[in-house]
Parts: structure tokens; C-alpha cells; sequence
């Protein structure tokens, strides 16, 4: 029986367009190439989680516009199930506008119906979120949504991760809801530091924090990640976070479960694009044994 796995977040198109020089303010510049590729971290993640076997189902918004019907169609080519990404035709589908150039890069997100996400919409997935075996949440969506699917998984007691990212204060009832918490360095400077000493105390089993080639600290002890050649890192924290819940998910141990997402994110890292990097079972089976 495959586990089962409900993701609540971010469904983007990323807009990607590659130049020699970034347009100065009222300046048009001609480009190299343009590109677009689904992202998003909530759908990163689903697609990193549903390549390594679980059952997937997402739960979010998109437009009733060509790109939110282009995120469906991936949706249903990765094998995850939808019915829980509605269409919103008020809005536009979330889009990251990101420019590249010699190695630097300028991005502006329209979050578009990302942000139609209510507490109200998340409330209608009760069933769903009792019935699974793990809850993964990402901070791209309004803040009331995140809080009210931290309550429900508290409530009917399913096990939630939540990666803080991009870093934003909860109260700290909230962070102590949670089963893990996987943010990156940054993110846990941000978030952590200056949290009160007994609720630090209380976190610590569930602090994850992901520090890039060097891998991941928890309770004090490091888990290094595996050194491989670095292609393209964009979505290594999206890799982990997916496999980090099939692993859990599938009731590994959580130190056996970081393992194996250091595993899934050193395969992403080795390939270029967040979603394309993403690897099969079969893959990181392979690079585990
Ligand atoms: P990103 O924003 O780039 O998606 P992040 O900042 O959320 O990533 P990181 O801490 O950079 O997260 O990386 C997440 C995990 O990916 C690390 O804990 C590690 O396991 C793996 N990883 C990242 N970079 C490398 C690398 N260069 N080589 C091997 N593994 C890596």
C-alpha cells in the first residue's frame, strides 16, 4: 500500500527568460530565450514526493487560465491527485517572473491564486487531512490558510511537517503543533533565534534545518549530505521535503529519513530545473545501496 501524502501550498508557472543585461529602469533590452516551467514549492514538492512512490494528493489554487490548466495536465502526467487544486476564475494562476543573467537573477512572484487560499477552503480538506498518513505545508500561501491546516492536522492528529519557507513568525502554539520543522539555515536563524528558551527546548525533536552541500542538522548532530557534483541547486529543499515525508510517511525513523532525503536532494542538485531534477524510486534506491 502506497502512503499517503497531502500537500497544501504553492501551485506556480515560472516565467524564465535569459539575457546578457538586465534592463535598466524605463529600458527595454532584447533576451536570449524564454522559458516556462511549473513550480512552486507546494507542487515542487508533490512532484518530489509522488516520484518516490507515495500517493499524492495536492491541495491549493490556480487560475481558470492557460497556465492553470498547463499545472492540471502536470498534475495528472506526475500521478497526483487534484481534486483538491481548485480553479479560481477570478484570479490569474501564481507566476514567478524570474530573469537570469551571467549568474544573477531578479524574480518578482504574482502569488494570483496562491493567495485566494482561505482558512475556509483549507477547512473543506478535513477528511482528507484525517485520513492521511502525512501533512506537508510550505509558507507560500496567507498565513490564516497555514494556521488553520496546522489546527486540523493537530485535531484529528495527523502528522504534519511544515518548511518554513519563505520564513514568516507563527506563534509559537503553532510551530509546536507540528510533527518536524525544515527550515534552511537562514530560515532558522530568522525564525528560531530568538524563540523562548522553553519552547527552543521543546522544538529541538523537531527542528530539521538544511545547511546546502554540508546536509542537515538535527538534535545537535549533523547528517552530512553526499558530495556530488553540483549542477544546479534550484529546489534541493523542494527534493528533501517531498521525500523527507514519503520516508516518515513510510515509517522510517527520522534519522533514516533524513538520509534518504539527502539522498533525493543530492540526485536534484546533479540535474538543472526544480521539478526535472526530481528523482524516481528507482533512482534514489540505486544511489542508496
Ligand atoms: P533551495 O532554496 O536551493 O531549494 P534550500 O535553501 O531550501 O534549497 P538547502 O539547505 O540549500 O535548502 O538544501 C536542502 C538539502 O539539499 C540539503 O540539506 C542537502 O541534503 C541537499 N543539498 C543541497 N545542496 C547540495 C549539494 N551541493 N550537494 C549535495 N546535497 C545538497
Amino acid at each position: 500500500m502506497k502512503p499517503v501524502i497531502t500537500v497544501i501550498g504553492s501551485i506556480n508557472m515560472d516565467l524564465i527568460t535569459i539575457t546578457d543585461d538586465f534592463p535598466q529602469q524605463g529600458e527595454t533590452v532584447i533576451g536570449k530565450s524564454f522559458e516556462t516551467k511549473p513550480g512552486g514549492k507546494g507542487a515542487n514538492q508533490a512532484v518530489s514526493a509522488a516520484r518516490l512512490g507515495a500517493q499524492i494528493q495536492m491541495v491549493g489554487k490556480v487560475g481558470m487560465d492557460a497556465f492553470g490548466t498547463e499545472m492540471m495536465a502536470m498534475f495528472e502526467r506526475e500521478g497526483i491527485q487534484a481534486d483538491g487544486v481548485g480553479q479560481n476564475p477570478d484570479t490569474s494562476t501564481g507566476i514567478a517572473s524570474i530573469t537570469i543573467s551571467n549568474n544573477d537573477n531578479r524574480i518578482i512572484v504574482a502569488p494570483g491564486a496562491n493567495h485566494t487560499v482561505d482558512a475556509a477552503y483549507i477547512t473543506e480538506f478535513n477528511e482528507v487531512i484525517r485520513t492521511s498518513d502525512v501533512v506537508l505545508i510550505q509558507f507560500e500561501l496567507p498565513l490564516s490558510a497555514i494556521m488553520d491546516a496546522i489546527d486540523l492536522c493537530a485535531a484529528v492528529g495527523t502528522p504534519l511537517i511544515i518548511n518554513p519557507a519563505p520564513a514568516a513568525e507563527l506563534p509559537d502554539e503553532y510551530w509546536l503543533k507540528a510533527a518536524y520543522i525544515t527550515p534552511n539555515e537562514t530560515e532558522a536563524t530568522k525564525l528560531f533565534t530568538d524563540v523562548d528558551v522553553s519552547v527552543l527546548e521543546r522544538l529541538q525533536s523537531k527542528l530539521i534545518v538544511t545547511k546546502g552541500s554540508s546536509g542537515v542538522s538535527y538534535q545537535e548532530q549533523l547528517i552530512p549530505a553526499y558530495p556530488v557534483e553540483t549542477l544546479d541547486t534550484t529546489g534541493a529543499g523542494d527534493a528533501f521535503n517531498g521525500a523527507l515525508a514519503v520516508a516518515l510517511a513510510e515509517g522510517k525513523d527520522v534519522y533514516e529519513a533524513i538520509r534518504f532525503a539527502n539522498g533525493a536532494a543530492a540526485l536534484a542538485v546533479q540535474k538543472v530545473g526544480a521539478q526535472e531534477g526530481m528523482p524516481t524510486r528507482k533512482e534514489l534506491d540505486a544511489f542508496l545501496t
